[in-house]
């Protein structure tokens, strides 16, 4: 009889049966408040309507149109209506599957389009799990360990994570910006580096959003050495932040963007988007795949596109985010072992640590699994797994910030005695 591998980790034993807008409902009924949104992909809520209703038809009319072979309605009117939401620049889209298969795209667009071979990743950020963005990975050392070698030529630069350092933003973004300035005439030539990748918040290294100042700083060396500027938009792109892309916050536009996680509510679609003149410097067939853009995905994620749109989800998400952020600020006040409390929209976490400051793992898995007992779902984060983040879906309204927060007082209070 067969089973599930030994590989697979499971942040909680919960058994779900069906979703529905921000909950979950296991085989015996219980419902669960879903404070991970699937890692930030339900953005529209489990089974919203309209994207159930625009699957649904597209599953009757057509599910696999091979775009490499033939080309598809869906496709065709996503990346028209992508337009409505992008940079203006950044009129080009190209489409995978997943997170990580859109940042080895970007990644093969950088190298082929300036002939360079090197980037510049900054410390923390995940990138995801396949080999090339396995290697721009540095999260935590289980995305790496046992599997190098990696790619060559990344060099990894400080991320401004001003807690860890215990400095003010802008002492951390001097830092940064100063360390990468020195590796650019050291340990990495300016002239051979095709791009910076960066995350606006970084997400699984600990829920850090970049100070100001810092993404502007990148913009500024990018252009001065002719370096591209990626933002890796997976899991703070569609609304997530409380902007549409989490970079609008700054006011620093990238030179190439990846988008996927809450694109399409659920169905496994990403992007890369960059201006016509970069693309046209890559070499055409060289990028896909099998399943890349797929009619269903593009269906789902264009109702996605509508939905955020009419129910008005960025704006719902910085009016959320900020109550949760302001809720798990005021539960902190109470406890010394939440050292921070940061977040960008709906991207909030809380990061545990002993008397002496150090990481904390063993309360936030407490906390966490109280979380989960108690109906509250949450993701952890961060390279020690510290940080209990919480990622609703952009429909969550306030009466159900008020209903998590409720949870999380129970959790932490629990979790801590
Ligand atoms: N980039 C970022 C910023 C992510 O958060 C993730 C997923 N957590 C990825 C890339 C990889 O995406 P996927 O798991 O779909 O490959």
């Amino acid at each position: 009889m067969a089973q599930l591998s030994p590989l697979l980790k499971q942040a909680t034993p919960v058994q779900v049966a069906r979703g529905e807008g921000v909950y979950l409902y296991d085989h015996d009924g219980r419902r669960y408040l879903d404070f991970t949104a699937g890692i930030g992909v339900t953005s529209t809520g489990h089974c919203h309507p309209k994207v159930v209703a625009a699957a649904q038809q597209q599953v009757a009319t057509l599910i696999h149109g091979q775009y490499t072979t033939v080309m598809h309605q869906p496709l065709l009117t996503l990346t028209e209506r992508l337009s409505e939401v992008l940079p203006a620049g950044l009129d080009s889209l190209f489409y995978v599957n997943s997170g990580s298969e859109a940042v080895e795209a970007a990644l093969r667009l950088s190298r082929q389009s300036t002939g360079r071979q090197n980037v510049v990743v900054f410390q923390g950020s995940f990138h995801g799990r396949t080999f090339g963005a396995a290697s721009l990975t540095t999260s935590g050392t289980k995305i790496r360990a046992g599997i190098g070698p990696l790619v060559p030529g990344v060099t990894v630069a400080p991320f401004p994570y001003a807690y860890r350092y215990g400095w003010s933003e802008k002492e951390a973004v001097d830092f940064a910006l100063r360390e990468l300035d020195y590796l650019l005439v050291t340990a990495a030539p300016a002239a051979d580096i095709a791009a910076f990748f960066v995350e606006p918040v970084l997400g699984e290294g600990g829920y850090v959003p970049a100070p100001p100042g810092f993404l502007a700083g990148l913009r500024e060396r990018a252009d001065r050495h002719g370096i591209l500027l990626v933002f890796d938009e997976v899991q703070t792109g569609f609304g997530r932040t409380g902007e549409f892309w989490g970079h609008q916050h700054f006011d620093v536009e990238p030179d190439i963007l990846i988008t996927a996680k809450g694109l399409a509510s659920g169905f496994p679609l990403s992007a890369i988007a960059a201006s016509t003149e970069l693309m046209s410097r890559g070499l055409p067939g060289s990028q896909g795949g099998t399943y890349g853009g797929n009619a269903v995905a593009c269906a789902a994620a264009v109702a996605t596109l509508d939905v955020i749109l009419e129910e008005g989800l960025v704006e719902n998400a910085a009016r959320t985010g900020e109550r949760l952020l302001a809720g798990s600020r005021r539960i902190a006040a109470d406890y010394a072992a939440v050292g921070d409390v940061r977040g960008l929209g709906l991207m909030v976490a809380s990061e545990f640590v002993n008397p002496d400051g150090s990481p904390a793992p063993e309360i936030a898995n407490r906390v966490h699994r109280t979380a989960a007992d108690l109906g509250l779902l949450l993701l952890t984060c961060g390279p020690h797994g510290n940080v209990v983040r919480m990622i609703p879906p952009l429909v969550v309204d306030e009466a159900q910030i008020d209903q998590g927060l409720e949870l999380w007082a129970k959790a932490v209070s629990s979790g801590l005695g």
